[in-house]
């Protein structure tokens, strides 16, 4: 089919309408995703939301029930994991602890029977990549969890697969080692251009490792896209929410017109940029508004949305003030306030004016399951 030939070019690993059942449940409910050659994608989602299923799919431990993965266009439902070749960093993957560091990573080429001198060589070359030369003649035991990890990256990518599948690789480690090493994940993956495919509920791994994020809630894909267009324009409540903090502010259209919507809120009137969908006068709508895009307002300074409040919480987090702001029409209103951009030093009760532009917020869908 015509269909099948644009797929073979631009798509690496593409998914047809998955669906995995256990019983009545439905764990993985009609996913379809298409990958392209050397893209780095990651599934996230809350817990049990079919991540791991979906990536068991692709690494061929999980029949789907219905749908069909296919690789450079050619269909591989049914083709045994062993036979996909797929590179994979799996939690409880773990290393074969009698086996010093470059045994393990030459183990995959052992099995895939070559030779003593062409192993050394691959081994050599996967332990520099991921800077874990001087280490080969260690065994697990002695190296750090995020040398550890770094072993299984490459016994995953000695053999060079097309693809590497990676389910929370990084999630054992604290919290300034998985920064490090997502860093290196990035770059490694930038210089060897292959496909990855990553799980992950960790919502800054996504956006800071991912050309493009596959976003699931209960099984189901609620949206796909660049890092920066999905924090920046989220479809739904849901992925707004997930995808980093976010106001939800309710209002009724009062006016729509060609580049914006006039909104009320008790009574505050509100004015939001035109994006996508155009909700009907006298209908509510949802708004959802970043702390980041509000401002603090000083005397002099106007806002096209302005809201007053009292400060009712705060916390010092370093690089600003996070402000919980009580107001009469909007709720508590969340503000990120750089250090720098901090007009007066917060205390509770104090009575503020928050201003943001009328581009600032997005119109999103309430979900249809609540959230
Ligand atoms: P986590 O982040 O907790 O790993 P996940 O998003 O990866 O979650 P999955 O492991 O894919 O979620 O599981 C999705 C749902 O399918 C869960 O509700 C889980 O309980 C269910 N499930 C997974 N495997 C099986 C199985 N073998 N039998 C029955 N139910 C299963």
């Amino acid at each position: 089919a015509p269909d099948t030939a644009v797929g073979t070019a631009a798509h690496a690993l593409e998914l047809r309408d998955i669906t995995k059942r256990y019983g009545a449940f439905t764990a993985v409910d009609g996913v379809s995703l298409r990958v392209d050659r050397g893209q780095f994608l990651t599934l996230l989602g809350p817990s049990g939301s079919g991540k791991t299923t979906i990536l068991m799919a692709i690494a061929g431990f999980v029949a789907p029930s219905a749908g069909a993965v296919l690789l450079d266009g050619r269909d591989i439902t049914g083709l045994p994991p062993e036979r996909r070749d797929f590179g994979m960093v799996f939690q409880g993957y773990a290393l074969f602890p009698h086996m010093t560091v470059a045994e393990n990573v030459a183990f995959p080429l052992r099995v895939r029977g070559l030779s003593r001198a062409a192993r050394e060589e691959k081994v050599r070359a996967a332990l520099d990549l991921v800077q874990l030369s001087r280490f080969a003649g260690r065994r697990p035991a002695q190296l750090s969890g995020g040398q550890q990890q770094r072993v299984a990256l490459a016994r995953a990518l000695v053999f060079d697969p097309d693809l590497l599948l990676l389910d929370e690789p990084l999630s054992a480690l604290d919290k300034k080692l998985r920064a490090e090493l997502q860093e290196e994940l990035k770059a490694l993956h930038r210089r060897i251009g292959r496909t990855f495919v990553n799980v992950t509920h960790d919502q800054e791994e996504a956006l800071s490792l991912s050309d493009q994020v596959a976003i699931l809630n209960h099984g189901k894909l609620v949206q796909v896209g660049p890092p920066e267009a999905l924090y920046e324009r989220p479809r739904t409540r849901f992925v707004a929410d997930f995808l980093g903090k976010s106001n939800f502010l309710h209002g009724m259209v009062r006016e729509v017109r060609p580049d914006h919507i006039a909104l009320q809120a008790g009574g505050t009137r509100l004015v939001q940029a035109m994006r996508e969908g155009h909700p009907a006068p006298g209908m509510p709508a949802l708004l959802s508004l970043r702390p980041e895009k509000i401002a603090l307002l000083g005397e002099e300074d106007g806002a096209e949305n302005e809201v007053t409040g009292r400060i009712a919480a705060w916390a010092y987090l370093g690089a600003g003030y996070g402000l919980t702001v009580a107001t009469a029409d909007l709720g508590e209103i969340r503000v990120a306030l750089p250090a720098w951009r901090a007009p007066i030093a917060p205390r509770e009760g104090l009575p503020v004016r928050l201003g943001w532009s009328a581009d600032a917020a997005v119109p999103v869908l309430e979900d249809a399951d609540g959230g």
